[in-house]
């Protein structure tokens, strides 16, 4: 079984998991929360994040909400 579906099933929502942060700081190995599917084309991937990108990420998108 390819190792991306196992990680997929252990995924709990909102739940970590041991991976690559893709949201800019490019560490691996750290625990990483899913943040949602990513579509480039026709490909798709599962989008990572730990926890510092993750509150950046959070940030960023309360200060877009709040400018509707
Ligand atoms: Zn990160």
């Amino acid at each position: 079984m390819p190792a991306a579906r196992c990680a997929r099933t252990e995924l709990a929502p909102g739940g970590w998991v041991t991976g690559r942060c893709w949201l800019g700081c490019e560490r691996e190995d750290l625990p990483v929360q899913w943040v949602g599917p990513v579509e480039v084309g026709i490909e798709r991937a599962d989008l990572y994040g730990c926890a510092d990108c993750l509150a950046r990420l959070r940030a960023r998108v309360l200060e877009e909400a709040g400018r509707r």
